[in-house]
């Protein structure tokens, strides 16, 4: 990894260490970091001699090598003071809290955007809502492009950055053309590395932030994280790790929640962590419970389905969406907890 003196280098610097990589038949991935860019040796990035031509040069800071899987994602590494902003949040100071509802339903428009001002009424953050959704049949609903147009007036309205979540390169190039702040990999995609190379490419210059959900099938905290570098790799490291449940599921849950995983994550990465507790236990009644649960593991933030009136939802709402009023005191005694927390001697 390069680490520049300034927050990025120009294109003639860039054009320099790109010169000297290919000397040693190395390439230089730039890495579009929220406060510094940072270059990516690609290749063996370990000989001595590219080491000190590099760390020679006047606007290095320095040139360090990361004996780790994951060299990005490392809470050891360059990208360690990578702070993440959005809506008013930085992660890690601040609870970050997402909300809004499952799908949006384009035929009325008028329930999304009423769910908008009321999740924001209530202490929200971000604003998220499906445009396309990943369904487990396929005569349910897919979505549908319209959605998209719902969604943008919905942020023009409140002010909201919003989340939604693409599932292919269509879906992304219309998301990044819309300069979508919130680009949601699902549990179904985390492990599609080709969308993920796709994405870190296609977002690092927007400044797009990335919710990676845990894949539901995934079991250890080095498969999540491996996910997370392809998309640092391929240019854009603004990434939040979301845990959302596992599968098999815990009895009568949607799925086996995990958001005890909070504390291991977090010992191997910078990147903060965003707990989902909707599709976790899957039951509106339980997710106030599974919320203070992540938030005592230490989450930097959850991301909650709300809907105004979630038995008009479609797909998950009428099931597992709260209502604002309950995400209001949600947030309120979540702020609380943490505060207790850290005072906690851990
Ligand atoms: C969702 O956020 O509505 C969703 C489908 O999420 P997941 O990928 O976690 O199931
Ligand atoms: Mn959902």
């Amino acid at each position: 990894m390069i680490i520049p003196k300034a927050r990025k280098l120009t294109d003639s610097q860039v054009a320099e260490i790109r010169r000297i990589a290919a000397e040693f038949d190395c390439e230089i991935g730039t890495v579009v970091g929220a406060n510094r860019n940072i270059y990516a040796i690609l290749g063996e990035e370990r000989r001595e001699l590219l080491i000190n031509r590099l760390s020679g040069l006047e606007y290095i800071e320095r040139v360090e090598g990361i004996d780790a899987p994951f060299k990005l994602m490392d809470r050891r590494g360059a990208l360690a003071a990578n702070e993440i902003n959005i809506g008013g949040v930085t992660l890690g100071r601040q609870l970050l809290v997402i909300a809004g509802q499952c799908t949006i339903d384009p035929k009325q428009p008028g329930l999304f955007l009423e769910t908008a001002e009321a999740v924001k009424e209530a202490g929200a953050h971000v604003l998220r809502g499906g445009v396309w959704k990943p369904r487990t049949m396929p005569y349910s609903y897919q979505g549908d492009d319209r959605a998209l147009e719902v969604i943008l007036e919905a942020r023009a309205r409140t002010g909201l950055p919003i989340d939604i979540e693409v599932m292919d390169e269509h879906q992304l190039h219309l998301a990044v053309e819309a300069r979508v702040d919130m680009i949601q990999v699902g549990t179904r995609n985390a492990l599609n590395y080709s969308l993920l190379k796709a994405i870190g490419e296609q977002t690092a210059e927007n400044g797009t932030i990335i919710l990676l959900k845990r894949g539901r099938h995934m079991a250890e905290v080095n498969e999540f994280l491996a996910c997370a570098e392809y998309l640092a790799a391929n240019g854009n490291p603004n990434i939040l790790l979301c845990p959302r449940g596992t599968l098999p599921a815990l009895d009568e849950f949607r799925s086996h929640p995990d958001e005890a995983i909070t504390p291991l994550i977090k010992q191997k990465t910078w990147a903060p962590v965003v707990v989902d507790p909707s599709h976790s236990v899957g039951r509106a009644a339980y997710v106030p419970a599974c919320s203070m649960a992540a938030v005592a593991y230490g989450a930097d933030g959850l991301c909650i389905e709300t809907h105004i009136n979630p038995r008009k939802g479609i797909g998950d709402d009428p099931k597992q969406a709260i209502r604002p009023e309950v995400l209001r005191s949600l947030i309120v005694e979540a702020c609380q907890l943490r505060e207790m927390r850290s005072r906690w001697r851990l």
